[in-house]
């Protein structure tokens, strides 16, 4: 985890299809100076204004991770941050044309296969990495009995425990150490999950539009409806979407281990461990 910071060698652009209201979006990454942490602006907006990719940001949760404040927003941050966790990008605005980052195909591959093309550039500041100290813990003990448990420990590894008594994903464990190499090569390319049930009332309340089949893990009653990348698929993108969540707080290194949790866990994590951590 050690190093030096880094951002992208030159800006680039990504353009494509939203989720949720299925428009064309467009996404400038451009590269900043030692320091800056990762910014989102909303180029689209004549004010053009700029907000920093913090836990204090974040205005919703559910389903997605979404940053803004009372007039305006940016959701479906979490795999392009995944991908910048992974990647270790420390600095870097990101202009969106919209209120929403393009899906891509549902993973972070389609972000991080851009930023390895164009190449990182090494700055003259060490990294600041937030190190875990000592247990920190967040739970949903009501509904869901779900936990987010962050533990003391060299480099970064992220644990998930996915549960369900659904006869086609049924129970998945997965345990990562997060390198670059292992990000690109084990995470980022595991698509987010859609029951085919969902999708259809989705697409009835006008959401999801640009969904397509292949921009998810779908699960049909009796079998997965399209072909998976992944035998555990599902339990790697819960990691995939933690590791972008926890990138609110730039470099984490720790042991994380998550029991059914999802983006509202994240969150309460971060904001703990922002309280407590330098
Ligand atoms: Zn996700």
């Amino acid at each position: 985890m050690k190093g030096f910071q880094q951002t992208l060698k030159n800006k680039i652009t990504i353009a494509g299809q939203a989720l949720h209201s299925g428009k064309m979006v467009s996404v400038n990454l451009i590269p900043q100076p030692v320091n800056t942490g990762i910014l989102f602006s909303r180029s689209d907006l004549s004010e053009k204004p700029v907000i920093a990719a913090k836990p204090g940001n974040v205005i919703d949760t559910v389903k997605n991770m979404t940053l803004g404040t009372e007039e305006w927003r940016i959701q479906t941050i979490e795999h392009l941050m995944a991908a910048l966790h992974g990647l270790r990008v420390d600095n870097l605005l990101i202009e969106v044309d919209g209120s929403e980052l393009p899906l891509g195909d549902g993973s972070a591959r389609y972000f991080a296969k851009k930023i390895k093309e164009v190449g990182l550039t090494t700055q003259k500041q060490p990294r600041k990495v937030r190190r875990i100290t000592s247990p920190v813990w967040v739970m949903n003990g009501n509904t869901t009995h779900s936990y987010l448990i962050a533990l003391p420990g060299k480099g970064l590894r992220i644990s998930y425990c996915f549960t369900s008594d659904h006869k086609v994903t049924g129970n998945q464990f997965a345990q990562y150490e997060i390198t670059p190499e292992n990000f690109w090569t084990e995470l980022a390319g595991a698509r987010t999950i859609a029951f085919s049930r969902e999708l259809e009332e989705l697409r009835k309340q006008g959401l999801a539009l640009g969904g397509n089949i292949d921009a998810a893990v779908v699960v049909g009653e009796d079998s997965y409806l399209n072909e998976l990348r992944y035998d555990d698929e599902i339990v790697r993108h819960k990691i995939l979407d933690i590791l972008g969540d926890l990138y609110l707080l730039g470099p984490v290194e720790g042991e994380i281990v998550a029991i059914r949790s999802g983006h509202k866990l994240d969150l309460e994590l971060a904001i703990k461990l922002e309280s407590l951590l330098e």
